[in-house]
């Protein structure tokens, strides 16, 4: 086994596969149990792939309008507030803008980094908001020269996380707050789809060739503090209801906000939210 397949939390180079498709497999770390794939693309790949990836994707499904994700953000940026103060936020992987665009309403100074040109061109043009079309490299930005960092979705395609951790920690000012939200691959919903897995050759939270990482509270915990963080909290979140749309009949709307409600209050979902501060 080859060092490149070492984990990156843990060093450890022993692993169990627990998924595979063609020739990607979704490996646990015998080590820490990180999940992540082998083999990993090369980083100069990666902004290729984004736009393979994007270009899957229904162009009007990132600019339609989305009450449920609106919240989701809503409820962030006040749990940040309850933080710190508004000052200058980075935004990695800003996709379409539209985190930026709540933030900036609510004082903050905003900045993104996307590596999808028409998401990136989107986002200025339509927010009127800086976003810089390329991967997230530390050259780019100077040290300590932000209070907040966000990542939605993000982290799980950095082929390196702890190193682009350690690089969000130089450029965070001091006790500065780094906000990360990614799937949560204990959270009952991939669990329960990840037992039918070998039935139906897809597990679309760890859909091979797609994430290259998958946490868990656990892991995702410990990279942090290892990357010099102090975990705040971990709180559930919901990806998979972002592309449900709320209904406009009253009982459905109801229907579904108790369904959320329940995903969130009872780790039902499949993704949570970290708030960290750079120690
Ligand atoms: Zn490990």
């Amino acid at each position: 086994m080859s060092s490149e397949n070492q984990c990156n939390l843990c060093s450890v180079s022993k692993y169990k596969i627990i998924f595979q498709k063609d020739d990607i497999k979704i490996v646990k770390c015998s080590g820490c149990g990180l999940v992540y794939t082998i083999p990993m693309p090369e980083a100069s790949r990666i902004k290729e792939l984004f736009l393979e990836d994007y270009t899957r994707i229904k162009t009007e499904n990132n600019f339609s309008h989305s009450p449920l994700r609106d919240q989701i953000y809503s409820e962030a940026l006040e749990c940040l507030g309850n933080l710190m103060k508004p000052g200058r936020l980075l935004d990695i992987g800003c996709s379409y803008g539209q985190f930026m665009a709540a933030a900036r309403d609510k004082g903050w100074k905003v900045t993104g980094v996307e590596p999808c040109v028409a998401a990136a061109r989107h986002a200025r043009e339509h927010y009127k908001i800086e976003a810089i079309n390329d991967i997230f490299t530390e050259e780019k930005f100077q040290p300590e020269s932000f209070d907040a960092v966000t990542m939605w979705d993000t982290l799980i395609y950095m082929p390196d996380p702890s190193t682009n951790l350690l690089t969000i920690k130089n450029i965070l000012k001091k006790s500065g707050v780094l906000v990360i939200r990614v799937d949560d691959i204990e959270a009952l919903y991939p669990r329960i789809e990840g037992m039918f897995r070998s039935i139906r050759k897809k597990w679309s939270h760890l859909e091979p060739g797609v994430n290259l990482y998958n946490f868990s509270r656990k892991t995702l915990k410990a990279m942090l503090e290892k990357c010099g963080f102090k975990v705040l909290r971990i709180a559930n979140s919901e990806k998979l209801w972002w592309s449900v749309s709320v209904p406009g009949n009253p009982v459905k709307k109801t229907l579904l906000k108790a369904v959320r409600w329940t995903a969130r209050n009872f780790n039902m979902g499949d993704a949570m939210i970290a708030y960290a501060r750079k120690i």
